[in-house]
């Protein structure tokens, strides 16, 4: 055990002198627009994935209040024991109509629903052809299943072009290609209308993880299908409970009736972790009627994200350009950003820096994320100290 500290030592020393080590921020509040830091300081968060601001909506939690009294705190079992209630499957028919479905999977959570879909459905003979900047979650699911793996650049249709290619010589039987819908540490919508050319083109299949694009992304929020009009077009999509759909936990798949059965039959995360607690399941529903039920929410969050870039740009800011409310603010040097998410800190603006190895070398950045709760006032003075944190010494 002592040899063993010490390599643990040994490698927290390693990751520290590199500067990687990641401090947890303590909250001492609920999520929102703003939030309260354990030495009692409130603050401006923009680093939340709260994109309709539902992770405190009081219908939400209505629903999760009324939730527990009718179905109990949780239900002690996997889906398929004793753990599916109506209300399970109420939520999986209302993602399947969301979505533009044939049926849907609840998962723990995204990362499980990633983890449990490549090696149910695919074998040594079929092969997967992933972008080079796919989550870690794609990454995990993809290493678990013997299919083989080609990577392509980043939304480098030419380069998908030439993996496919590659995965046909080799002769492999089923293609899957797969992506984020929307990248999370650019903002970047991927080009699904060349994936599905292409995916067409060489009888491939598709797969998006949407959790950066459900419930906001498009005419209808429905996601980066539905942005690039390609609904129905998908053959799986995977997301997450726990961002725009109220930010709880959870996660699900959803495509194909019979794909989804052979998830049932087969898919390990599925099978073997706890049903989503009831609480949960009813505030995603809930999330689901508010965003369904009026455009408001989705339309302040095109409004804010407008609003928040231009500001931006008008300090003279490099960002990265785009239209989703993840707004990268690009620095450089990881110091360079480090010290001005600090100064920010303590102007009252919470942000995060992210630097190598999370993004390129050279490359740091401060990724902000707007958020429906936000108001107008709270962006403006987010841009005044932003300014005014330009010019303190660092
Ligand atoms: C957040 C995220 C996940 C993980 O979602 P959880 O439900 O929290 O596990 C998976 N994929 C992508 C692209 C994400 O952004």
């Amino acid at each position: 055990m002592s040899l063993f500290l010490d390599h643990v030592r040994q490698t927290l020393t390693t990751i520290d002198t590199a500067g990687l080590t990641k401090r947890e921020r303590i909250i001492d509040s609920a999520q929102g627009a703003h939030v309260v830091l354990r030495d009692g300081r409130r603050v401006l968060n923009l680093c939340a994935n709260n994109y309709l601001g539902l992770a405190n909506h009081p219908k939400v939690i209505r629903a999760a209040h009324d939730a527990l009294d009718r179905w109990g705190y949780g239900l002690a079992s996997v889906r398929f024991i004793c753990g599916t209630q109506t209300l399970h499957q109420t939520l999986e028919a209302r993602l399947s109509q969301f979505l533009g479905t044939e049926d849907t999977v609840l998962y723990p959570s995204a990362f499980d629903a990633n983890g449990g879909l490549f090696e149910t459905l695919l074998t040594a003979e079929d092969a997967v052809i992933s972008d080079e900047l796919n989550h870690a979650s794609i990454i995990d699911g993809i290493r678990l299943c013997k299919a083989r793996r080609f990577r392509y650049r980043h939304n480098d249709m030419a380069d998908l072009e030439v993996q496919l290619r590659a995965a046909r010589s080799a002769g492999a039987r089923f293609l899957l290609i797969a992506t984020d819908g929307v990248f999370s540490m650019d903002g970047t919508i991927a080009d699904l209308p060349s994936i599905v050319r292409l995916a067409e083109q060489y009888d491939a299949l598709t797969m998006v993880d949407d959790c950066h694009a459900t419930g906001f992304l498009g005419p209808r929020g429905r996601g980066s299908h539905d942005y690039h009009g390609l609904i129905g077009r998908i053959d799986l999509l995977t997301g997450t409970l726990g961002k725009a759909l109220g930010g709880a936990s959870g996660g699900y798949t959803s495509g194909r009736r019979e794909v989804m059965e052979l998830l049932r039959q087969r898919s390990r995360p599925y099978l073997f972790s706890n049903s989503i607690a009831p609480p949960v399941v009813a505030g995603a529903l809930a999330a689901l009627d508010l965003l369904e039920s009026s455009s408001e929410l989705r339309e302040r969050l095109t409004t804010l994200t407008a609003h928040w870039r231009s500001g931006l740009a008008r300090l003279g800011l490099t960002l990265k350009p785009g239209t989703h409310p993840i707004t990268p603010v690009m620095l450089g040097e990881a110091r360079v950003a480090q010290s001005l998410a600090t100064r920010l800190l303590e102007r009252g603006i919470y942000v995060v820096a992210f630097a190598y190895p999370v993004v390129p070398e050279g490359k740091a950045r401060i990724r902000t994320q707007i958020s429906a709760a936000h108001s107008p006032a709270d962006l403006d003075f987010a841009l005044e100290q932003w300014a005014k944190a330009l010019t303190d010494a660092p």
